[in-house]
């Protein structure tokens, strides 16, 4: 029986796409040939589509599943952010500190991402630390310190949290509204110690509460997931452990059946 997967981490192609209907309909082909279930995407600010052309694009295909991107400091953030999820079909909230820069610890991203929580939908916040972002004073504290402020919100720390993972899943083990993606990080940092540690990461969390992601279209939707069973075999990951981290953890979070 062929594996059930659910990949959390993905956008649309506006390199190659000038409008957001022929990029959602080349997500939909790739979606299919790669035999992938549902797909959560994420809008982003800097892609220069409204979250009405974006809502949109996504709305003829039913597998796929929008994420809004709003900017905390924006003074309408909180009503645009309402607006997605009760009329634009929305399902979660997307926010990049370090592309968007804003401080995670500040009160207006504790208001947005409470807010999140009030309307009942997760928040996805990028934390891959690369150089960019270490300068900026990335510090996986910071997103507990959030995730503590807004105990009723579901924070999904995308990317595991880069070589910082370990940190991030000591923080977990206290932390229970804070979950997942391992998108990008899972095959970036192939050859480093960083994998093993992410599959230590998982084992230590008993492969709950971690996501599969691809962050298409970065990386294509096939070859990622054909490369992430790859390493998670090398690792001898069990069927059953794979299917939590490709299927069954996001169709229970996301209420997929
Ligand atoms: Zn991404």
């Amino acid at each position: 029986m062929n594996q059930i997967v659910i990949d959390t981490h993905l956008h649309l192609d506006s390199n190659k796409y000038s409008n957001p209907s022929e990029a959602a309909d080349a997500l939909e082909q790739d979606r299919k040939a790669a035999g992938i279930d549902h797909c959560i995407v994420l809008h982003l600010l800097s892609q220069n589509w409204s979250k009405e052309e974006f809502s949109d694009a996504l709305s003829d295909y039913p597998s796929l599943h929008g994420f809004v991107n709003v900017h905390p400091e924006h003074s309408n953030c909180l009503n645009d952010l309402e607006q997605a999820i009760k009329s634009l079909q929305f399902c979660g909230l997307k926010l990049h500190p370090r592309l968007q820069e804003f401080s995670i610890g500040s009160a207006s991203t504790k208001a947005l991402v409470r807010r999140a929580g009030d309307l009942g939908v997760p928040v996805l916040i990028d934390a891959f630390p690369d150089g960019t972002h270490i300068m900026q004073g990335f510090d996986a504290l910071s997103y507990v310190k959030l995730a503590n402020s807004c105990p009723d919100t579901k924070i999904i720390v995308a990317h595991m949290g880069g070589h910082h993972v370990l940190d991030f899943v000591m923080l977990a083990k206290r932390v229970p509204n804070l979950y997942f993606d391992i998108s990008y990080s899972f095959l970036y940092y192939r050859g480093s110690s960083v994998i093993t540690d992410m599959i230590y990461g998982m084992r230590s969390m008993k492969f709950d509460r971690i996501f599969y992601g691809s962050d298409y279209p970065d990386r294509g939707l096939k070859a990622t997931l054909d490369q992430s069973i790859a390493v998670f075999d090398q690792h001898t990951v069990s069927a059953l452990e794979k299917n939590k981290i490709l299927y069954s953890n996001a169709s229970e979070f996301f209420g997929f059946s």
